[in-house]
């Protein structure tokens, strides 16, 4: 009888060893889940004190797990908007603070939530919004930009139309006055047509891989450079130095129209800063590894350290007024770096203030063509390889 009692009792003893077991790996798998979640996790009891938070919380809050048990929140997250939140009871939103890695130049935006559950116990979710923070001002900026880069010629086209309606002009006042309304509604018409050609390339896929002859695509380049050289730099008084390389041997798989913008947008910004007297050099290369390299490099201006990272940016300009003067928009780079992206390469910006700089657009391997000469052809002729 005793050793039916003892067996009994072991297997029940055994049997609660089993579901006291299962309920640690229960707990043990459900903190597993919660560590893995992208969100911070923090949970309080009902006087606001940390029971348990996960890895991403104590990062986003400074805590320590172990330490910090049973610390108020309030006292880990002191922002203001933090602690008016708590206190108001209000939990239907989420409220934005610093996170605890904020640095200058490195922001940290975090969006905290509470929840409450089971008896006056809360759940604080946080996550991380920097990146929807910044592009939300980007889309800010880019909107005030916009406005502003049109307001200005708007504003003086409107002011021409105001001083003919009301003053009599002779005939020649009445066609300077002209002259200088075309020129800003142009300037509003380039503008126009740079943001379409930049909302373009970023709402499509990538170009596909039709062979460009860079030939004609070069020609109708330095055409149009020359061109705006001769304008800003005639010859009677000081012109500026052009020389155009031979056109490459290969050709590159991508949109025409595309790299035709990319390239005269880097020519013709070397023509518009490189004062008169000045050079610029335009080269196609292949790189050892068989990418495609066309190097613009002028004796212009150069540009500081400090804007290099920047160039690219939409309505980022490193000088103002030479800007507007010489017509430019601010958004040739960002269309030139948006159609090197497109096609798997990248801009390349090297300068030196006083000496001058080199953009330069790199195109993978991939994209390349070789030409070979077919010499047994009547008539030697160029062949994609
Ligand atoms: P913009 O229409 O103002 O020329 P871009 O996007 O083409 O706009 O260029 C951005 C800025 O980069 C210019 O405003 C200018 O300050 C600078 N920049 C571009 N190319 C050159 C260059 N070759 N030499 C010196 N500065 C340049």
């Amino acid at each position: 009888m005793w050793g039916e009692a003892t067996y009994r009792a072991t297997r029940a003893l055994r049997a609660e060893q089993q579901r006291a077991d299962d309920s640690v790996q229960r707990l043990r798998d459900f903190v597993a889940a919660i560590q893995a979640s992208p969100n911070g996790v923090i949970l309080l009891d009902p006087e606001g004190r940390i029971e348990w938070c996960n890895d991403i919380a104590a990062r986003h809050f400074g805590i320590d797990p172990q330490r910090d048990r049973m610390q108020h929140i309030g006292n880990l997250v002191r922002e203001p908007a933090f602690t008016a939140y708590y206190a108001s009871k209000d939990y239907d939103r989420d409220v934005k603070v610093i996170g605890r890695d904020d640095k200058p130049g490195h922001p940290v935006k975090l969006s905290v939530h509470l929840h409450p559950y089971g008896g006056g116990h809360k759940l604080m979710l946080s996550n991380d919004v920097t990146a929807l923070a910044q592009a939300d001002a980007m889309r800010r900026d880019f909107v005030a930009n916009v406005s502003h880069e049109i307001r200005t010629p708007l504003t003086v086209l409107a002011g021409f139309v105001e001083t003919m309606q009301s003053l009599p002009l002779d005939a020649q006042e009445r066609e300077r006055y002209l002259g200088l309304m075309a020129a800003q509604s142009e300037r509003m018409q380039t503008l126009v047509n740079d943001l379409l050609t930049l909302s373009r390339l970023e709402g499509s896929p990538p170009p596909a891989g039709d062979p460009v002859d860079l030939g004609p695509l070069m020609a109708q380049c330095e055409a149009e450079a020359r061109g705006l050289s001769d304008l800003l730099h005639p010859a009677e008084g000081k012109p500026q130095k052009l020389r155009f390389g031979e056109p490459p041997a290969f050709q590159l798989a991508g949109a025409a129209g595309e790299l035709r913008s990319a390239v005269s947008n880097l020519i013709n910004n070397a023509v518009r800063y490189t004062p008169g007297g000045g050079g610029i050099d335009v080269q196609w290369e292949r790189l050892p590894d068989g990418r495609a390299r066309l190097a613009v490099t002028d004796t212009g201006p150069g540009i500081a350290p400090e804007h290099l990272s920047r160039l690219g940016e939409r309505f980022y300009r490193v000088d103002r007024s030479r800007s507007r003067e010489s017509g430019g928009t601010g958004l040739g780079l960002a269309i030139t770096k948006h159609v090197a992206q497109r096609h798997g390469g990248e801009l390349q910006v090297s300068s030196q203030l006083g000496k001058g700089s080199t953009f330069a657009l790199v195109f993978p391997a991939q994209r390349v063509r070789t030409l070979t000469l077919v010499a047994a052809a009547p008539g030697d002729r160029l062949n994609a390889a």
